[in-house]
């Protein structure tokens, strides 16, 4: 092994010892019990919904707790890093509601928050295992790591740099001498422990209870080649050394980094420091034909939250969903409830949850039909600003108009409508009250007509004859009673039984007649309350509205 000296001189004569760091960063002033979560996004892409998935129960644990959450940027692959990324977390975040308590733009004493900005601190640490004997520089070239890998192939052992093959491992000083003298790029590599092989790594998953698995018995790259700069840590060894310092308690993240406990737990003991503790969750799934997947961001729109948030999810109504697929106890629970009942991470199930937009949307159209008008159209405005601005003029333009639509079965009701689920099912839904989003019929043999079943000339003498006796009544039954006699007077069976009794007598039945206005108003066989749409219209538009399916003339 290479004197202190001369593992000293690998590094700036400047370099912090360890005990510098561990005062920097000193052990948070929490009450017992506050846990300190973090999440870890990696820079290489757009945060997903098992980000914002992620994130939600790390805020979760956080707050029940008087904790604090951590947002720590993971940029130590400069080559993949995406323009933007770090952007679109913030927002993400914003708008989910799980933005962290410390960052780099909210420090809080433990940055800074990018590992690229934490170089330092990686290589006193670094330094200290190389000064102990648990980490040795390595000059292999990646030529001779998959030569190495092919030769274990063949020879039928695990591959990986361990016991013999781990070509650095023990060679002898004068050989790494040389190798540095010559200027040979180096890795920093642990020392996993000589007993490695065929002991067992123990721990307890906040999750999935005790868990057992191999021993790590790789010689683990924990600082990268010292022919990069900034010269960083991988994955391994940033995850210990950062969430030592940050103080963090509870590590939640994905189920992929099971397997790389072990080597995690060596390294904490190796650097005398304690344990944090694990709660690895499952990922977030899709059905497919015959079972299911992970959500992949490169193959579904709805992995990604810009997916969510063009749809106009109204983010309480994601939050209960995603807590729903964390805690099965809490779909079951009212919105409301279901935001303020903790989440329990020995009720995170071990297999991954199925994310069903149809589920979703019936949790959004519910979330919805909760909210006022004017709430309605506040959020529906910040959202058309982002995604639809040509909506927004339309909105503004017609304030009235658009509160008096969307007290339509909604104000004073027991059980308000839940026919908006999204807000960009805005214009298909209410985009008939508005002249600039409606396009009337274009006379009496429109293709949305033809679902009444009846011939266009009996369409264009109904619709003619009631515009003819027209008058704007307020109340609704009476306005409906006005339909019902001008269809009896024009050959209309007041019901659609005493029509099928004597189909030859009639020209249709009061379902016809009344379909024939719904369409002419709405453009739909489907609407809210007849009466109560022609009152928000108004009799202008009504009887433009009529004088378009009869074809005749122009627009009032
Ligand atoms: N940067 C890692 C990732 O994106 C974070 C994993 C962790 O939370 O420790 O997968």
């Amino acid at each position: 092994m290479l004197s202190r000296d001369e593992i000293d001189a690998l590094f700036p004569a400047d370099l912090p010892e360890v005990e510098y760091w561990e005062q920097h960063y000193p052990p948070r002033e929490l009450a017992d019990g506050a846990e300190v979560t973090r999440l870890g996004p990696s820079p290489t892409g757009f945060i997903h919904i098992g980000g914002i998935y992620a994130a939600m129960i790390d805020v979760d644990r956080s707050r029940r707790t008087d904790g604090v959450y951590v947002l720590r940027i993971e940029d130590t692959d400069r080559a993949r890093e995406v323009e933007g990324a770090i952007e679109q977390f913030e927002r993400a975040f914003a708008y989910f509601g799980v933005s962290p308590d410390e960052d780099d733009v909210r420090p809080g004493g433990y940055g800074p928050y990018a590992q690229s900005a934490r170089e330092r601190i990686y290589h006193s640490y670094a330094r200290e295992l190389m000064r102990r004997g648990r980490a040795y520089p390595c000059f292999a070239t990646s030529e001779q790591l998959q030569e190495q890998t092919k030769v274990q192939q063949a020879q039928g052992v695990p591959s990986g740099y361990w016991g013999k093959w781990a070509m650095w491992r023990d060679a002898s000083d004068d050989d790494v001498r040389e190798q540095l003298a010559a200027g040979t790029p180096w890795v920093v590599r642990f020392r996993a422990p000589d007993d490695a092989i065929g002991s067992r790594a123990r721990f307890v998953d906040e999750i999935r209870g005790p868990l057992e698995h191999d021993a790590n018995r790789n010689d683990t790259v924990i600082l990268k080649s010292s022919a990069t700069s900034p010269r960083l840590p991988t994955y391994h060894f940033a995850h210990v050394v950062d969430d030592h310092l940050m103080r963090i308690t509870l590590v939640i993240r994905g189920e992929e980094w099971i397997s790389s406990v072990p080597v995690h737990l060596q390294l904490f003991e190796a650097l005398e420091l304690p344990q944090v503790r694990y709660a690895h969750i499952a990922p977030l799934m899709k059905q497919i034909p015959g079972g299911k997947r992970k959500l992949s961001k490169r193959k579904d729109p709805e992995a990604s939250v810009d997916f969510y948030v063009g749809e106009g999810f109204p983010a309480p109504a994601m939050l209960h969903y995603l807590r729903g697929l964390a805690n099965s106890r809490l779909a079951d629970m009212p919105l409301e409830r279901a935001l303020a009942e903790p989440i329990l991470l020995d009720e995170c199930g071990v297999a991954g949850p199925l994310v069903d937009l149809a589920k979703l949307r019936d949790i959004s159209g519910d979330h919805i039909a909760t909210l006022t008008g004017e709430q309605i159209a506040a959020e529906l405005r910040t959202w058309a600003l982002r995604f639809d601005e040509s909506l927004v003029a339309v909105l503004d333009d017609n304030r009235e108009l658009l509160l008096q639509a969307l007290a339509i079965e909604r104000d004073g009701v027991d059980n308000p409508r839940k026919d908006l689920r999204t807000w960009s099912e805005f214009r298909e839904v209410y985009g008939y009250f508005f002249d600039e989003l409606f396009t009337p019929v274009d006379g009496p043999a429109d293709e949305r007509l033809a679902p009444i079943g009846l011939e266009p000339d009996a369409i264009r003498t109904f619709a003619e004859a009631f515009r003819a006796a027209y008058q704007p009544l307020a109340d609704s039954a009476e306005w409906f009673d006005q339909l019902r006699a001008v269809a009896a007077e024009h050959g209309f069976a007041g019901s659609v039984k005493e029509f099928k009794q004597n189909r030859d007598q009639f020209v249709g039945s009061i379902r016809e007649a009344s379909q024939i206005v719904r369409v002419a108003l709405t453009g739909s066989t489907r609407s809210p309350d007849l009466g109560q749409v022609a009152a928000v219209l108004g009799a202008d538009r009504v009887l433009a509205r009529l004088d378009a399916v009869v074809g005749s003339r122009t627009t009032a």
